[in-house]
C-alpha cells in the first residue's frame, strides 16, 4: 500500500500527528498515516510554484497526451483502484468497479478531449485600428480539498480540469480517505513532470487551513460542507482568491400524480440510497401528490426494505456502511429526532445495524413536514423522507424552500408540467423521470449554498481558467 505524500518529485511521509484511516466495514483501523508539517506544504506549493512557469506554457495536445496516459493508467489498474477505494469508504466493489472506475477514466479522457477545443468570441477589430483577442489562461497554483465520499472521482473531477488548464496543484485528500489519492500520486509522480501536482495529507483544521491560507495558492478548489465552504470564502478574502465550491445538496423529489410510480419507486430506492445516501445529489426529499401518497410510501418502504447491504459476500452488497462511527451517530440522531414528531412515522428501517462497522438500515420516514428537521437539513445517510402535497404550487414552493440548491428531480408522464417545473427549480440540476444520472459532458454544481463552479464539462475548464483580453494596436 503507497503511505507518502508527493512533493514535487519525493515521496515522504508527514511529519506530524497520525491520523487513524479506518475500514468503516469492521471499524479497524487499516493504517496510521502522518499529516504534513507546514515546512512540507510550503515546499508542495514551492514545487508547485516552479512547475508551473514550464506547464502553464504546454500546448493543450501536450497536457492531453499526459491527461490520456493517466487515464490509461488508472483503467489498466482499474481493480486495485477499486479495492482500496471499497476497502476505505466500504463501498461495495461492484459499485466502485462498475460504476466509480469508468466515470473517472472518462473523466480524466473528457478532459483530454476538451482542453483542444475551448472556444471564445471571435477576435476581431471591435475598435478600429486595434485587433482584439481572448486568451483563456491558467490562473496559477490551486490549493484542492476533497471529501471522503467518492475519493478517487473528486479527485479527478478537480486535478483533471485544473491541470489540463495549465495550472499546478496542491491536492489534500479527505483524512479518513487519503488511500486511492497515494496510489494516484504514484502515477502521477510517473506520467507529469515534477510538481505539476502534490499530495499532501492532513486534517481540515491543519493541512487544510494551511493551504486555503497560503499566500502563494491563487485559487482554492473546495467539496465538502457549506460551514467548511464559509472558512475558505473567509481565508480567500485576504489575498483575493479564486474559490470553486462544492458543499451538499438536500435534492427535492417532485412526484406527481400521474408518474409511473414503478420507476419512481425503483429509482429512489437507487438514487436515494446509492453510496448509502453519501452523495450530495441524493434523492432525499420526496414530495408526493395526496393522490398517490399512500402507495408511495408503502411502495418504497417495501422496496427500501430489500437494499442488500452487511453481507458478508460483498458482491452481493448494493450499499455498504457509513464513513465513520461519527457519521453514523449523527445519521441515528436525526431519525431519533424525527421519531419524536407524532406525525411522523418510520416505514422501513431506521436504527443501527449489526454490532461491528458503521452500518445504518436504510431507511424511510413518512408523512415529514415542511419545518421538519429532516425536511430542511442534510443528512447525508441513507434515509429518504416523504412528504404529502396537495397542490403543484405548493410543492414547487417547498422544493425551492431550502439553503441549499445543487439537485432535484420531477417525475411526471405529462412533459409540458415537467418543463414548466424544471423552469422554476432553483436547482444547479433537474433531472426529469430519472435522477442522480451525471456525464463528463454536462456541468455539475449548485446554487445558493450549494456553492458555486462547476465540475465536469467545459464549464469546469472555463471556472479553472482566466479570461484574458489581448488588443493590438495597427500603428
Ligand atoms: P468537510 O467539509 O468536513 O471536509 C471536506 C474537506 O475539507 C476535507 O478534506 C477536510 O479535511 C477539509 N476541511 C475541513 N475543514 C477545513 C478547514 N477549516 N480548512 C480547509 N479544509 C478543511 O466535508 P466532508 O464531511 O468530508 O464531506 C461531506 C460534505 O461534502 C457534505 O456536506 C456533502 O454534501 C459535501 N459534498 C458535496 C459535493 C458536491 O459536489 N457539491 C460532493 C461531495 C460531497
Amino acid at each position: 500500500m503507497d503511505t507518502e505524500m508527493l512533493i514535487g518529485s519525493r515521496f515522504e511521509a508527514g511529519t506530524e500527528a497520525d491520523e487513524h484511516v479506518l475500514n468503516p466495514k469492521t471499524g479497524e483501523t487499516v493504517l496510521d498515516l502522518p499529516e504534513a508539517s507546514l515546512g512540507q506544504i510550503d515546499a508542495a506549493v514551492d514545487a508547485a510554484e516552479k512547475a508551473f512557469l514550464s506547464w502553464s506554457q504546454t500546448t493543450p495536445g501536450q497536457r492531453s497526451a499526459y491527461l490520456l496516459k493517466i487515464a490509461d493508467a488508472i483503467e489498466a489498474d482499474a481493480e486495485a483502484f477499486a479495492a482500496l477505494e471499497s476497502l476505505n469508504c466500504g463501498k461495495p466493489i461492484n459499485a466502485v468497479l462498475n460504476d466509480e472506475l469508468p466515470a473517472i477514466v472518462d473523466c480524466w479522457r473528457f478532459f483530454a478531449g476538451a482542453v483542444r477545443s475551448l472556444t471564445t468570441p471571435a477576435a476581431g477589430e471591435y475598435l478600429p485600428g486595434h485587433t482584439s483577442m481572448i486568451r483563456r489562461d491558467a490562473i496559477g497554483i490551486v490549493g484542492s480539498i476533497a471529501p471522503w465520499n467518492y475519493p478517487l472521482m473528486m479527485m479527478a473531477w478537480k486535478l483533471a480540469p485544473a491541470i489540463a488548464g495549465g495550472n499546478t496543484v496542491v491536492f489534500k485528500p479527505s483524512e479518513q480517505t487519503p488511500l486511492t489519492a497515494l496510489k494516484l500520486a504514484k502515477v502521477l509522480a510517473e506520467v507529469l513532470p515534477e510538481g505539476v501536482v502534490n499530495v499532501v495529507l492532513g486534517r481540515g483544521e491543519t493541512v487544510g487551513n494551511a493551504l486555503i491560507n497560503h499566500p502563494k495558492i491563487n485559487m482554492v478548489s473546495i467539496t465538502g460542507d457549506i460551514a467548511t465552504g464559509k472558512k475558505v470564502l473567509a481565508a480567500a478574502a485576504k489575498t483575493v482568491k479564486r474559490t470553486h465550491l462544492e458543499l451538499g445538496g438536500k435534492a427535492p423529489v417532485i412526484v406527481y400524480d400521474d408518474a409511473d410510480l414503478e420507476a419512481v419507486v425503483n429509482g429512489i430506492r437507487t438514487f436515494g440510497y446509492y453510496n448509502a445516501g453519501q452523495d450530495c445529489t441524493a434523492a432525499c426529499r420526496i414530495y408526493a401528490d395526496a393522490k398517490i401518497y399512500d402507495r408511495l410510501v408503502a411502495d418504497l418502504s417495501s422496496a427500501v426494505s430489500t437494499i442488500k447491504l452487511n453481507q458478508a459476500d460483498d458482491t452481493e452488497n448494493e450499499i455498504g456502511p457509513l464513513i465513520s462511527r461519527r457519521q453514523r451517530d449523527r445519521v441515528e440522531s436525526f431519525v431519533t429526532r424525527a421519531r419524536e414528531h407524532k406525525h411522523i412515522e418510520v416505514t422501513a428501517g431506521g436504527s443501527v445495524l449489526g454490532d461491528k462497522g458503521f452500518f445504518f438500515q436504510p431507511t424511510v420516514i413518512a408523512g415529514a413536514t415542511q419545518d421538519d428537521e429532516i425536511v430542511r437539513r442534510e443528512v447525508f445517510g441513507p434515509v429518504v423522507s416523504v412528504t404529502r402535497f396537495d397542490e403543484a404550487e405548493q410543492a414547487i414552493a417547498w422544493a425551492n424552500d431550502s439553503d441549499y440548491g445543487l439537485a432535484s428531480s420531477i417525475w411526471t408522464k405529462d412533459i409540458s408540467r415537467a418543463m414548466k417545473t424544471a423552469a422554476r427549480l432553483q436547482y444547479g440540476c433537474t433531472w426529469i423521470n430519472t435522477h442522480f444520472m451525471l456525464c463528463n459532458e454536462m456541468p455539475h454544481g449548485g446554487v445558493k449554498q450549494s456553492g458555486y463552479g462547476k465540475d465536469m464539462s467545459v464549464y469546469a475548464l472555463e471556472d479553472y481558467t482566466a479570461v484574458r483580453h489581448v488588443m493590438i494596436a495597427h500603428g
